[in-house]
């Protein structure tokens, strides 16, 4: 169990939902265009957002920013400690700094001022920023060794990261860096890649992380929109079972004793129901072999025939339709648990 963090509204910790994070790529002194990115962000179910402030023109953005955003802003700040103090005195609703990029007095600087503030800050050290590659467990020490100094310098309101662009070393840093704390854990790749190898990656390091039950907010990094970010991320959390408002679509692979259109009506019912925000197992089964013991398991499901198809509800024949009817029929299944 980790201590809990607020982020504004956004408990991050201590057993709390794992939330999805993300990071705008627009300029941040160009408001107008990061606040229509985060309204979309916020949309797309992004729990908490993060801006980078490189100069002070950011800075005076992200002044608005906090106050109209609908959900928390966190200041991504590197190198310049004054633009990290800037960025606590703006309300930034959480700092995100780099250990490997500031001076330890600087750093004790902004730590007291977060403290002050109210401000929690994530240290997050990456792999690649550091002047020599560390291995998996010297990442975890840097970044353990970094929050007891902010402990020194008297904040404590911290979420740790320790990420790389390799899967391996990300699994191994963080699994590290969980034995030695109890801070919660910010769980991502760093530069993961284009969202060809980028997801595969992320889906592997924060599914077998968060699998160890390690990580309390996930972002998945992409070279691609952010909102694809937050997809990949609540899918992530939709797979192991850690988000269960929402409907899962179970459908065979088809073979050669397919019976029905099982990708098309899956898709179909898929699309119709990808805004529905409740626990809901719905099975599209080519024929009988796998079928009936998956729709079986479903609130309800269809199974091929020949020419007529089993329509299954509650683990129960509901009745016997013509294949042609199939598509409609769970079009209408599905329209009633929507009402
Ligand atoms: S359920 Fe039937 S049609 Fe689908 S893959 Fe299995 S054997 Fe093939």
């Amino acid at each position: 169990m980790t201590k809990r963090v607020y982020v504004k509204d956004i408990p991050i910790g201590g057993g709390s939902r794992v939330s999805v994070q993300s990071m705008c790529n627009t300029l941040t002194s160009d408001f107008d265009a990061i606040f229509k990115s985060i309204l979309e962000l916020a949309e797309a179910g992004c729990d908490i957002v993060r801006v980078s402030v490189p100069d002070l023109e950011s800075v005076k953005s992200l002044k608005k920013l906090v106050l109209e955003s609908p959900i928390p802003v966190v200041a991504d700040v590197h190198y310049d400690y004054k633009l990290a103090l800037e960025s606590i005195e703006a309300g930034a609703h959480k700092l995100r700094i780099n250990p490997g990029n500031l001076k330890k007095e600087h750093l004790r600087q902004v730590a007291m001022l977060a403290k002050d503030r109210g401000v929690p800050i994530r240290v997050g050290v990456n792999q690649g920023s550091q002047s020599v590659k560390l291995s998996p467990s010297e990442l975890a020490k840097l970044c353990r060794d970094t929050a007891l100094y902010m402990e020194d310098c008297g904040t404590d309101e911290l979420v740790l990261a320790v990420k790389s662009s390799s899967v391996m070393d990300t699994i191994s840093a963080y699994r590290e860096l969980s034995k030695m704390t109890d801070y919660p854990l910010h769980v991502g790749l760093t530069e993961a890649g284009t969202l060809n190898m980028g997801v595969t990656k992320s889906n592997i390091a924060i599914g077998a992380l968060l699998a160890d039950g390690i990580g309390d907010t996930i972002r998945v990094s992409l070279t691609t929109s952010p909102i694809r970010e937050v997809e990949e991320g609540k899918k992530i959390l939709r797979a192991l079972g850690l988000d269960k408002n929402f409907v899962e679509v179970v459908a065979c692979p088809t073979c050669a004793r397919t019976c029905i259109d099982v990708e098309k009506y899956a898709q179909e019912i898929e699309n119709l129901t990808k805004n529905v925000k409740k626990p809901l197992k719905i099975a599209v089964m080519g024929c009988s072999v796998n079928g009936i013991g998956e729709a079986k398991g479903a609130d309800f499901g269809v199974c091929g025939g020949k020419s007529q198809s089993i329509i299954f509800k509650d683990s129960e024949v509901l009745k016997s339709v013509d294949n042609y009817k199939v598509l409609d029929e769970l079009i209408k299944l599905t329209e009633s648990y929507n009402d």
